[in-house]
């Protein structure tokens, strides 16, 4: 079939399983099946279903996006994404705009810490926006650690960060001038509710928080004392309605927090620096 008519077909099955954006998903998965990119497939003129209905069938089980394709845009670089990790947000590059704008040197950052850090995707922005950075990234997941270094060494950074495996801070001494996390924040109860993509697939260990969504909170804030440089700062994801909470962990640990907003206008990005 042409490609119109493969667009129109994978789109209205998309759409009755429920996906919000059919059409733009449509030409997506299409260029996945055929191996090429958004030109490549105008250009196809004989396209077989066959070749499309397994990644259709995935994405109608509403397997994400990014999982069928291996790959997401984060702040503008492509990292591979793996079932081991959280897929990266748009709303967690609100971060990123947090770290550029406290520390306008860029120059003066040397060291940077993700805890969390998934497919490394917020430690690797950081490494490309503060060049004289060395970054080290923490997973309790050996396989997510796995994915970070080889996202590093995809992206060019591999001379520049290192990936252990532990829990929060529990492996680490020093101190780190940024510090960057978006733990898991979701309260345990809240689990089941999540959209189908996030419920079934996507791994719980980076969306539980705890009973009050705050558990990691705790342990990211606690560390902190020991790991913060003197003019450092760090920055914390928060979830919608979590600023007042995680403010008053802030303040009770000794320091000062400042939210920004997200493109939605959500306080996502807790700035915390010594008083
Ligand atoms: N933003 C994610 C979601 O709503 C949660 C990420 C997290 O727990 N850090 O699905």
């Amino acid at each position: 079939m042409k490609t119109t008519e493969a667009v129109t077909l994978v789109a209205t099955r998309l759409a009755a399983a429920g996906i919000d954006e059919p059409r733009r998903e449509a030409r997506m998965l299409l260029s996945a099946a055929l191996q090429t990119d958004a030109a490549g497939l105008l250009a196809c003129d004989d396209i077989d279903e066959a070749c499309f209905t397994p990644l259709l069938a995935r994405r109608e089980a509403r397997e994400p996006l990014a999982y069928i394709l291996g790959k997401r845009e984060f702040w503008g670089l492509t990292f591979a994404t793996s079932p081991a990790t959280l897929i990266p947000r748009p709303d967690t590059e609100t971060l990123i705009e947090a770290a550029i704008a406290i520390f306008p040197d860029r120059r003066k950052i040397r060291r940077i810490l993700d805890l969390g850090t998934g497919t490394g995707c917020l430690l690797l922005a950081a490494l490309h926006e503060f060049p004289e950075a060395f970054g080290t990234g923490v997973d309790l997941s050996a396989a997510a650690a796995v994915l970070a270094q080889s996202n590093a060494a995809q992206l060019g950074f591999a001379q520049r960060a290192a990936f252990l495996v532990g829990n929060w801070a529990d492996a680490l001494s020093g101190q780190f001038d940024l510090i960057l996390s978006n733990p898991p924040y979701i309260p345990a109860a809240d689990l089941t509710g999540l959209m189908p993509e996030v419920k079934i697939y996507e791994p719980a260990s980076a969306l539980d928080g705890g009973a009050d969504g705050l558990a990691a909170y705790r342990a990211v804030i606690a560390a902190l004392a020991a790991l913060l440089a003197p003019n450092g700062a760090a920055i914390l994801e928060l979830g919608i309605g979590q600023q007042n909470e995680v403010t008053k962990l802030v303040e009770n640990a000794g320091f000062t927090a400042t939210a920004r907003a997200d493109l939605a206008g959500h306080p996502r990005a807790l700035v915390i620096r010594a008083k």
